[in-house]
């Protein structure tokens, strides 16, 4: 990592040039943008200032390169890191970009832990770190309970943000990790536990600088002197925000986020299930009880062995360093005193409200022979949290890094890979899924840690492979995993929500009905959009027509699948 002012002692053949781009273009287009952010705020990159992997962590993460790469370290590398600090400066950038054809990649903070970080997809590309000096939170409104943010709030910003300016009484809703930002976690699809969960429906309004460096505002943000641009999400007319999400369409400067007024009342509960074969039923009654309100968020339905991980290493409860046996993770579940599968949930409202919902909730799984429940009981001095009290803070939005643990799994400075596909909320589907997974990673040499979420209606399922990165075996047998993984699922009708990079070309062309409609259609708005291919090409296998078919998409591997 160098600053600017050091641009020109790097040879030509150390920049990182994007694809028709010189390296006399790269070192122009990089001084014009330090002349719009200050030079201070561009970072130029090489292979050899790479951030080194002892360095990187959570609160440290790469910028230029995915902390977890499964592909060669330097293959998702960026050229630059330029820090835009307001919505004119990015639009300068934007136009900059358009003149010189070189690549820039937004990132709210970077934190995509499991789908790349805030590397680029495509090598050479300028990472446009929104979130390093535009982070404000604009607006607050207690009547409204919404807010108004710029892509830097991460969910703890926003939360002490509120605590600390006398808006105690509204809730934020954080997923497993609260150092991503807000907008960064919403773009991505992203979701947390709170009745607020779905983290796109409750987003209202956004700020978007367009490819052409042109800036405009989404549903009532559109008409001027408006006073309902964080209540009404629509406006008028089609509504474009969803083209904003995963996507390479726009840079989101600002965005309306709706805050959920304190319950009145909160209670998290466990309930854990003895054996490996209870997930069909279940999930059969958690889907009833979700679509009919009584579960008012998303419960999280997760394995042993994900919960054994937030607390330690494999090395802690085995010297078995292959796949652990049934009867081994059995093992496990006794000790940590978690079942095989474990519904953290809670209920949210007043007592009167909390008790009909506990009735209808112990009446349905406490069927389920062998089921148990418990309530986070309160700790004495020094003892340690267990998994419910970590759920506890996160389903009611108190952000937190819990869930960091469950990194080192395999080994120390452990890797993720996320894998994410979406099926109906069944029994059947959860099994056929769990066991497509399961029959996958023990060919491949995997633990399965994973988490089942019922969504408003649909099943994601959360599978979290870890690997050791040091090992460039691990690496590859992660990756055709994956790759395996995603065709087992599209046979079945399950396609994933969101990906690493690496994925991003394979899962687009599995969603592939009527002859690609969709990616054609997603290709028209680039191209219309986005004419000379300057914003995140590849972003959700989407390339402009200036570099498709020039050999950047990742195809699936073409090696027989053999170990
Ligand atoms: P987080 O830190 O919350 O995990 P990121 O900042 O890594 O989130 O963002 C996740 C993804 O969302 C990025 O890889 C990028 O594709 C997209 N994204 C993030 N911020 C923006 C933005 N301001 N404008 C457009 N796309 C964005």
């Amino acid at each position: 990592m160098v600053s600017l002012t050091a641009l020109h002692a790097l040879r030509d053949d150390e920049l990182i040039t994007p694809p028709d781009v010189t390296a006399a273009g790269l070192r122009e287009a990089l001084t014009e943008m330090a002349k719009v952010v200050g030079d201070n705020n561009v970072i130029v990159h090489t292979a050899k200032s790479m951030k080194p992997d002892t360095e990187g962590q959570y609160y440290n993460l790469p910028k230029e390169h995915d902390l977890f790469y499964i592909l060669e370290k330097e293959h998702f590398l960026a050229s630059a890191v330029v820090s835009p600090g307001s919505t004119v400066e990015v639009s300068a950038i934007v136009k900059l970009a358009n003149k010189y054809l070189t690549p820039l990649w937004p990132v709210s903070m970077g934190r995509n832990l499991g789908y790349g970080g805030s590397a680029p997809r495509l090598r050479g590309s300028i990472v446009l770190d929104m979130g390093h000096r535009m982070n404000r939170v604009l607006e607050v409104s207690d009547r409204d309970c919404t807010c108004l943010l710029e892509p830097g709030v991460s969910y703890f910003d926003l939360y002490n943000y509120l605590q600390s300016n006398g808006h105690k009484q509204l809730w934020i809703d954080n997923p497993d990790l609260g150092g991503g930002s807000v907008i960064g976690n919403t773009l991505d699809r992203g979701a947390g536990y709170t009745p607020y969960g779905e983290h796109f429906s409750m987003h209202c309004g956004m700020e978007v600088v367009l490819p052409n460096g042109e800036v405009m505002r989404t549903g009532m943000g559109a008409l001027p002197g408006n006073n309902t641009w964080q209540t009404f999400q629509y406006g008028f007319g089609p509504y474009p925000d969803g083209i904003f999400s995963q996507s390479n369409f726009g840079i989101v400067t600002k965005m309306g986020v709706w805050l959920m007024p304190d319950p009145g009342g909160y209670q998290a509960y466990l309930f854990s299930f003895p054996k490996e074969a209870d997930l069909p039923e279940i999930i059969e009654r958690i889907r009833v009880l979700r679509i009919a309100g009584v579960i008012m968020n998303a419960p999280t339905i997760r394995n042993t062995l994900i919960d054994a991980a937030v607390y330690g290493p494999k090395s802690d409860y085995t010297s078995n360093k292959g796949v652990l046996t049934s009867e081994e993770v059995d093992a496990i579940a006794k000790k940590i005193k978690v079942g095989r599968w474990n519904i953290y949930g809670a209920m949210y409202g007043p007592e009167p409200m909390r008790d009909l919902q506990w009735a209808a909730l112990k009446a349905s799984f406490m069927e389920i022979p062998g089921a148990t429940y418990e309530f986070p009981k309160p700790r004495a001095e020094g003892e340690p949290r267990s998994i419910l009290h970590m759920r506890e803070e996160t389903l009611k939005g108190l952000p937190n890094t819990y869930e960091l643990g469950w990194l080192d799994w395999t080994c120390p400075r452990g890797s993720l890979l996320g894998f994410s596909p979406i099926s109906p909320a069944t029994g059947v589907d959860a099994l056929k899924q769990y066991e497509m997974v399961t029959k996958r990673f023990r060919e491949f040499g995997f633990d399965y840690m994973g988490t089942f979420v019922v969504g408003w209606r649909e099943l994601h399922h959360i599978v979290c492979l870890t690997f050791d990165k040091s090992d460039p075996k691990q690496r590859k047998k992660a990756h055709r995993c994956i790759e395996l993984l995603i065709d087992d699922a599209a046979a079945e009708g399950y396609g994933e929500y969101r990906t690493h990079l690496c994925f991003m070309d394979q899962i687009a062309s599995v969603y592939n009905w009527n002859g690609g409609a969709s990616l054609k259609f997603n290709e028209t708005l680039k191209d219309a959009l986005d004419p000379k291919g300057i914003l995140a090409p590849g972003k959700s296998g989407v390339w402009p027509a200036r570099l498709r078919g020039r050999g950047f998409e990742l195809k699936r591997s073409q090696e027989p699948h053999k170990l």
